[in-house]
Parts: C-alpha cells; sequence; structure tokens
C-alpha cells in the first residue's frame, strides 16, 4: 500500500448528477457508480493499481471495482461522493465486504500515509498501529497465499537485480570502458524503475531494496566513482518514500 493523491472529481460527477444518481441508488438500488468516467479518473489517481494491495488493474478497467470506502448499504447517502470512491481489486473489495470504516477505522492511502500504520517483513504487513491492525485485518492483507507470493516474487526479482548490478560494477571496475558504465547506470535506472509508484507491489519492491545492504554498498561506491547522476538520485528518493520498514 502506498499513499495516494486524489484527483479532482470526473466532469462527470457534477453536484446535479450525485444527487441524481444517489436517489436512484436509493429507490432502485442501481449501480450508479459503475461508469467509465468513474472508473478511469480512479485508475488516473492510482497507477491504475488496487488501492489497498497495489495489484494492477489495467486491461481498460476490466478488473477493476469502484470501492465505497463509507460501505453504501450503511452510508447510501455517499454512493457516489467522490471522496468515498477507491480503485479496488475484487480480492480487497471482497474482503472489506460492508466493513463499517466508522466503527472502526481502516487506513485509507488517500488519506493517511500507510506507512505510518504499516510495515513489511517477511513479505507480510505488520502494524505499527491500531489503524494498521485493522486495515491489515479488514481488508485481509496477508491471509491469501497468492499475495504474499506476488510479493515474495517482486521481492526475489529486486535481490536478483541487485546482485546483477553489483556484478556490472565490478565488470565496469575491471574495464573502465564507457560502455560499462552505461550498461551499469541501466541496470540502476530499470531496477528503481520497479520501484516507482506506477509498478505493480512497488512498497514491496522499495521496501526490499533499501533494506538491503548490497544496494546500500553499491549506492556508495557508485557516489564515489561519481556515476550517482541527479536522475538517479531522484530515482532513489521517490523509492525511498514508499518504503515500509
Ligand atoms: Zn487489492
Amino acid at each position: 500500500m502506498i499513499k495516494l493523491r486524489r484527483l479532482p472529481p470526473p466532469a462527470y460527477l457534477t453536484a446535479a448528477r450525485v444527487d441524481e444518481l444517489t436517489e436512484e441508488f436509493k429507490s432502485k438500488s442501481s449501480r450508479v457508480w459503475n461508469h467509465d468516467a468513474i472508473k478511469k479518473q480512479l485508475l488516473d489517481s492510482s497507477n491504475s493499481k488496487c488501492a489497498y494491495c497495489e495489484s494492477r488493474l489495467d486491461e481498460e478497467s476490466k478488473y477493476m471495482e469502484v470501492e465505497h470506502f463509507e460501505d453504501k448499504d450503511t452510508y447510501p447517502e455517499n454512493v457516489v461522493r467522490w471522496e468515498n470512491l477507491l480503485p479496488s481489486c475484487k480480492r480487497c473489495n471482497g474482503a472489506k465486504g460492508t466493513h463499517d470504516v466508522r466503527a472502526e477505522p481502516i487506513v485509507n492511502p488517500y488519506v493517511e500515509d500507510p506507512s505510518a500504520h504499516l510495515y513489511l517483513k517477511a513479505f507480510r504487513f505488520r502494524p505499527r498501529s491500531p489503524l494498521g491492525r485493522s486495515t491489515i485485518g479488514v481488508v485481509d492483507l496477508n491471509n491469501s497465499a497468492r499475495i504474499v507470493l506476488r510479493r515474495f516474487e517482486v521481492g526475489e526479482a529486486v535481490i536478483a537485480a541487485i546482485a546483477v548490478a553489483s556484478d556490472r560494477y565490478e565488470q565496469w571496475r575491471t574495464s573502465g570502458s564507457t560502455r560499462s558504465k552505461n550498461i551499469l547506470v541501466g541496470c540502476l535506472e530499470a531496477l528503481l524503475l520497479e520501484c516507482q509508484p506506477p509498478s505493480e507491489y512497488a512498497a514491496t519492491a522499495a521496501t526490499v531494496l533499501h533494506d538491503d545492504d548490497d544496494y546500500e554498498d553499491l549506492v556508495g561506491r557508485m557516489q564515489s566513482s561519481g556515476m550517482w547522476s541527479d536522475e538517479l538520485a531522484a530515482l532513489h528518493a521517490s523509492s525511498r518514500a514508499l518504503v515500509l520498514l
């Protein structure tokens, strides 16, 4: 889970339409939130990922569900209130179900920074606060074997990429060639891009990266060799902001 920034409501959701759709939902239980303009703006605000688990929701919003943070059964007046809608995968939306967030609050990644409430250990989320503990339980962030396995695979790929980059550094140290330097910088860029907000499970990737001593050593060596460009430094800093340690 990473901190998200909410975009303005889609033009479709005028105040008048919100009133009209809310009444339609109350009288006919229609799926009034299920509109492409709403889905597109939600996907654009989350890099096309689930706001809770960071799984990808691409493919023309086929896999996306509009999640009502305050559930629509208990709070029908908020059924299309923009601030109440989140992009979610089927798994997270289903796990949360009709949980009442006013009675037992959970992290809303558009409002709270998840890193204040959650950390990752052995690819499982752990609570840093009561809000974090509720979030893990309500959204069921650890119980699915598939989701923990995906985090493990992402973490393994990061560790493997650090090993490759360290080898590339040694190759550059031996040869001193421009070509080997460019290959090394390219490796680092590719690695850091996997740890940015648009990447799937970016919080996991960034956490594994910044918790790795070999990565830290490599950064130090590249800095002293004058290879740590402003671009790499910027990517390093933006990935650091996603870390759940
Ligand atoms: Zn999800």
